[in-house]
Order: C-alpha cells, then sequence, then structure tokens
C-alpha cells in the first residue's frame, strides 16, 4: 500500500512528498478511504500512530472542490498544543493546495483572532472554550460546515470540555461528515459518539496498547532521590530530546529550574505558563535548542517531537491511559524510544494495574553507580 492507492489531488500528493511520507501508518490505511467515501469514522488510536495525516488528508482531498473562503472544515482538540500541532501538520500536507487553516484557543488577543478570520480560512483547528467564545459572539458561523473532526475525545472529557463541545454541536445543525478520534473508549465518549455519529466505521489501531517499538523500564527509587537519579541518567545515557512529566505544575517548574542551575538546556511546560513562553518552550524544544522539557500531563497533550528518544516518568502518571498518552510522546513511527518510570513504594498499586494492561512485567534496572541510600536532606 502507497499513497498513490488513494487517488489524492497532486497538489496534496505533493504535501505528502514534502513532508517525507512514504507509506501510509496503519491508522491512514484504514481511515482514509472511509473518509473519502463520506463515511462518519471512530478512530481509536494513539498519538503517534499518524492520525494527523489519516483526517487531515482526505480532509484536504474533500476541499479541494467546493468552494474557498469559507468556513467548511473544523477540529476540534483538547489543547492548544496540539491545535497548533495540527494547524502546522494540515497547512504544511495542504501547502500546495491554496487552503488555509487557523487555530482558534484562548490566551491569545479575540481581536487579532477575528482579524485573522477575515482572511477567511476553509479550515479551523479550535479549543473548545474560545470556539464558544467566538459562535456566541457571531464572529464565526458554522452554516457552511462539511466536516466536524473531535480529537483526542477521551482528554477533551478528562478536562471537563464535554459540556462545551455539546454547546458547539448544537450550533451545527446541519448534516455533516463527523469523524472522533480517541486513544481510549470509556463510557461517555461511547455515549457521545452515539450521539453525533451516523453509522459510523470503527477504526482500531492497538488502542491502549503502546507502540511496539518502546522499551519499558521502572526505576524504584525514594521520592527524595528521584531528581539526584534523575541527573544521574542524564549523564549517563545517550540521549535525543527528553521529555520529563511530573505530577503537578509547581514540581514541573522545580525540577526544570534545577535542571537549568545544573547546566541542562531545560524548561517546563505546564499550565502556569503564559502562551507566549509555552510556545517559546515549545519552539525551543522541537528545533532541538532545548534538550530537556519538563512537563504535566495536559500541557504535553500534542508534543508531536521525532526526535525524543526518552520520556521519563518522574512521577508515576495516575493512570495507565495517562501513562500511554505519555509515553506516545516517543518512539513515533520508525523510530525507537525508551520509556522510564520513578516508582516508589506508594506506587506499587499502579505499577501492578500497568503490568496487567501491557500484559508483561516491566523490567525493574538500578543505576549502577547511585547511591540508593543518601538520607532525606534536612531542611
Ligand atoms: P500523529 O500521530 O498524527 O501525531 O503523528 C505522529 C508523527 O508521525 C508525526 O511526526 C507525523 O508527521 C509522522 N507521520 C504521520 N504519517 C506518517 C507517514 N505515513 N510516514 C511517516 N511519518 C508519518
Amino acid at each position: 500500500m502507497n499513497f498513490e492507492n488513494f487517488n489524492f489531488h497532486p497538489s496534496i500528493m505533493e504535501g505528502i512528498k514534502m513532508l517525507g511520507y512514504i507509506q501510509p501508518t496503519p491508522i491512514q490505511e484504514k481511515a482514509i478511504p472511509a473518509i473519502l467515501n463520506k463515511r462518519d469514522v471512530i478512530g481509536l488510536a494513539q498519538t503517534g500512530t499518524g492520525k494527523t495525516a489519516a483526517f487531515g488528508l482526505p480532509l484536504l482531498q474533500q476541499l479541494q472542490s467546493g468552494p474557498r473562503g469559507q468556513l467548511r472544515a473544523l477540529i476540534i482538540s483538547p489543547t492548544r498544543e496540539l491545535a497548533e500541532q495540527i494547524n502546522i501538520v494540515i497547512n504544511r500536507l495542504g501547502t500546495k493546495t491554496g487552503l488555509k487553516s487557523i487555530t482558534i484557543f484562548g490566551g491569545v488577543n479575540m481581536e487579532q483572532q477575528i482579524r485573522s478570520l477575515h482572511h477567511r480560512p476553509e479550515i479551523l483547528v479550535a479549543c473548545p472554550g474560545r470556539l464558544l467564545d467566538h459562535l456566541w459572539r457571531g464572529t464565526i458561523k458554522l452554516d457552511g460546515l462539511e466536516i466536524l473532526v473531535i480529537d483526542e475525545a477521551d482528554r477533551m472529557f478528562d478536562m471537563g470540555f464535554l459540556p462545551d463541545i455539546n454547546h458547539i454541536l448544537d450550533c451545527i445543525m446541519h448534516k455533516r461528515q463527523t469523524l472522533l478520534f480517541s486513544a481510549t473508549m470509556p463510557e461517555n465518549i461511547r455515549l457521545l459518539a452515539n450521539k453525533v455519529l451516523h453509522n459510523p466505521v470503527t477504526i482500531r489501531i492497538n488502542p491502549e496498547k503502546p507502540i511496539a517499538n518502546i522499551s519499558h523500564f521502572l526505576y524504584p527509587v525514594q521520592q527524595h532521590l528521584k531528581t539526584n537519579l534523575l541527573k544521574e541518567i542524564l549523564t549517563a545515557t545517550q540521549t535525543g530530546s527528553v521529555l520529563v512529566f511530573t505530577r503537578t505544575k509547581h514540581r514541573a517548574e522545580r525540577l526544570a529550574r534545577q535542571l537549568s542551575g545544573e547546566g541542562y538546556t531545560a524548561t517546563s511546560l505546564q499550565g502556569n505558563l503564559s502562551q507566549n513562553r509555552r510556545q517559546t518552550a515549545l519552539t525551543g524544544f522541537r528545533n532541538g535548542s532545548i534538550k530537556i522539557l519538563v512537563a504535566t500531563d495536559i500541557a504535553a497533550r500534542g508534543i508531536d517531537v521525532l526526535s525524543i528518544s526518552h520520556v521519563i516518568n518522574f512521577d508515576m502518571p495516575e493512570s495507565t491511559e495517562d501513562y500511554i498518552h505519555r509515553i506516545g510522546r516517543t518512539g513515533r513511527i520508525n523510530n525507537l524510544g525508551d520509556a522510564l518510570t520513578f516508582v516508589t513504594r506508594s506506587d506499587t498499586d499502579k505499577v501492578r494495574l500497568l503490568e496487567r494492561k501491557l500484559n508483561t512485567p516491566l523490567k525493574r534496572l538500578r543505576m549502577k553507580d547511585f547511591n540508593y541510600s543518601q538520607p532525606i536532606p534536612v531542611r
């Protein structure tokens, strides 16, 4: 199977070549024909499987014919970072099509956003809250919408966006094609899918199973030794870009500060940052000038940096779904990746659940030269 099989418009084929895609990924192989057949689709696929192009390419193909200069496709994303990421991919794939895609999310000047809407994009990539503001003000109208994509629906639900999504859906009364993507399919998402999709095709790409080219390791450690252990690992290991996850914004901020203080090029990505500072952090991480990004789960949605060699769970994720989301940031497509998780005694239950979900015991590692018996520092 190659991209020629889909009979994409030559301008779209150029975009595919520019991004260097040779072969469709499994989700693309299955989703693209169904979407081109105008079917509603439920795509159960984790991040890193190529799902953006799986909906982005057929979306561009369908918009290639028909009116220009009016809003025809809407992609709803849970976070700004993911929205930015999707927008970049769509604009790159569609660079020769003349179709325009812009992002709409909060934390950015409203008037500026209204001005960019004056350029009459055909595609919007939006976060729910700000999109609703525009819908209520009348600065965005969905009358001509042909395709609606709801991306990372499970995360959207976790973040409490379901009421917003329902309000947005109330603004689209007419028939349109709807595509819903989610890494997992909890009951509430199934209910949403039943409500908004018509006779959907369900495409399942090993949902809830992490990608095969990732190695998982556990590092048992006491809470107070985590920072030192992290430094030891960073010194002893050859890494590309490293994404470190902490449980809270505050811990992310503090750890990034400690690492920078030790001479690492590190920064944090967490909800306390202004939109500008988030963007600077992400751009630096993408272009390699920042090697270590310390992030929280929510802030890290949509990070797409192919050179991430290691995901380090400084704090054990709350759920196995979060684990899968986090480690989905490494080992993308054909790259290899390592997922390292620091575990303390209190994580025992979570580790058991994780091993059950992955259906395999995870390897426990100890750093050879690390002093595991350092006492808790006295403050
Ligand atoms: P996604 O799951 O959409 O976040 O995509 C993960 C990564 O895979 C992104 O860096 C994409 O640019 C890349 N990608 C998507 N489709 C392909 C493909 N067919 N061949 C190679 N890389 C791809």
